[in-house]
């Protein structure tokens, strides 16, 4: 079973991902994107660009990450993006009261004392104010799992957006927010684009961006970060034919996770029973990491919530003129919501694989594998001299040279030859090249897949073509 410290520490000693700050002990809930790190991720953002925009029914948008603070109120976000919280008075320790209770129901389950979880279940999906979950706390005597004790606070709610201000006065009139999500930046600039491109409904804005929630409890790697990244497509169609819509995209992205390598079998859709403010219905593609299915992309159809409170509160008309039937409607929003990072770091778990393979030696030897889709590893070819002498480090450097005019290429002359395919295993480089003897008398080289392993030989003059004819990327 892959453990997520495998992909941790992976991660870190080949410069894919490092904790944020480190050298100050680091900060909880953030990321820096190391040299292959910041290359895998522009590749998934510009799979995800091209599959999403390079059509004719979707624009691309790049909105600021400060917007004005009546987005929100419009949003619902200042009112209802928030989370129950419960701090132990003993321990200290800070839980969202909801998980708090479901982790409680999972321990009541283990014990098999199923009719107890299912009574609170029904509580728990009842539950709307801090005071519903705070009496389930008390009316369970729910412990803390630290301390083992029912001395609670009282369940507030805590806002997940961060604020800060605009200009030099820090008071009420100047607070602005972090984003805590791409879309409402899309809302707001619906006309914008309507009016400068020659879109008919139904069309789409897609963006990729930064978002920050100022989640309370940052776990399991990247999956839960309070800054990250999203890429993020609302679709307008007709009142009356979102549900179609909403079939079409929910296929249309699952297709695309298993079109960029993900496993179907690690894949799986999940109907949200409990609906957000803004949705009729949500479904999420989820992923099976290591520690369970966690979400990854949620579908959700949001009526004309966002379109309708944005005009409501700016005063603009956020409504669409049909010409054929001279109709004016606000249109509903199909939305495909997914996590770049989140994505990234369900891929590394997806492509990670280890076996035993032939040593040069004749034994046999683990290598750990990236098995990542070509387009996404962030290199694409590594080049070696078989040995640094009779001019085989001329000749590699010099492919290597002309081959990075076209992509990302690594150059690697040190350690047995084995040891140098491992490296770019590991990392998930889909080809490597090795100048060799043979290269010096008829200009042959090699070219070895990740994958099987197999070697064939090509002219030195082919490899460009070769990798064209495998990668768009
Ligand atoms: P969750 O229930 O896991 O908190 P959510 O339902 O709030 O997620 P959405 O608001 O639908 O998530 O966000 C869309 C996508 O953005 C998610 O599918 C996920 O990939 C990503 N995402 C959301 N919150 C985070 C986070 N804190 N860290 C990393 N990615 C996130």
């Amino acid at each position: 079973m892959l453990k997520l410290e495998t992909i941790i520490s992976l991660a870190k000693r080949r410069g894919i991902i490092f904790q944020s700050s480190e050298i100050y002990g680091g900060l909880n809930g953030c990321w820096d994107f190391g040299p292959l790190g910041v290359e895998l991720l522009r590749n998934l953002k510009e799979l995800w660009w091209r599959a999403m925009t390079y059509r004719d029914d979707i624009e691309g948008l790049d909105a600021s990450i400060l917007m004005h603070p009546r987005t929100w109120e419009a949003s619902g976000h200042i009112s209802q993006f928030t989370d129950p919280m419960i701090d132990n008075k003993v321990s200290k320790a800070r839980y969202r009261a909801d998980n708090l209770i479901e982790e409680f129901i999972e321990r009541m389950q283990k014990k098999e004392k199923f009719e107890l979880a299912r009574e609170i279940e029904l509580r728990l999906s009842n539950a709307k104010t801090p005071a519903d979950f705070y009496q389930i706390i008390i009316d369970y005597k729910i412990p803390d799992p630290v301390s083992g004790t029912t001395e609670w606070t009282e369940v507030r709610n805590f806002n997940l957006m961060f604020k800060t201000f605009i200009g030099p006065v820090e008071d009420d009139a100047s607070v602005v927010y972090l984003r805590p999500e791409t879309a409402q930046g899309i809302y707001v600039n619906f006309k914008n684009v309507l009016d400068s491109s020659r879109q008919k409904i139904p069309f789409g804005i897609a963006q990729i961006g930064k978002a920050f929630r100022n989640e309370i409890n940052t776990k399991n790697f990247l999956f839960r970060t309070r800054e990250f990244e999203q890429m993020e497509m609302q679709y307008f169609v007709r009142p009356g034919t979102e549900d179609e819509w909403f079939e079409y995209w929910l296929n249309e992205r699952f297709q695309w996770f298993v079109d960029i390598g993900f496993s179907k079998e690690k894949l799986r859709f999940k109907e949200h029973e409990k609906l957000a403010h803004y949705a009729s219905r949500a479904v999420d593609i989820e992923f099976l990491f290591p520690f369970g299915w966690g979400e990854i992309e949620g579908i959700h159809s949001r009526t004309d919530y966002d379109l309708r409170n944005h005009q409501e509160f700016s005063g603009k008309r956020l409504e669409y003129f049909d010409p054929n039937t001279n109709e004016k409607f606000i249109p509903y929003v199909v939305e495909t919501s997914g996590g770049v990072t989140r994505t990234l770091m369900a891929i590394l778990c997806n492509s990670y694989d280890e076996e035993d393979v032939p040593s040069e030696k004749g034994t046999l030897e683990r290598r750990v594998v990236l098995r990542l889709n070509p387009n996404l590893a962030p290199i694409k070819v590594a080049t070696f001299p078989l040995v640094n002498k009779d001019g085989m480090p001329e000749f590699a450097q010099k492919i290597y040279s002309d081959v990075q005019r076209h992509f990302k290429a690594m150059y690697d002359d040190s350690g047995a030859i084995g040891r140098r395919y491992r490296r770019q295993d590991e990392i998930g480089t889909p080809y490597c090249v090795t100048v060799d003897g043979e290269t010096l008398q008829n200009s042959t080289v090699t070219i070895r897949d990740r994958d099987s392993m197999e070697q064939v030989r090509i002219d030195a003059s082919q490899i460009i073509q070769f990798l064209k004819d495998k990668l768009s990327l």
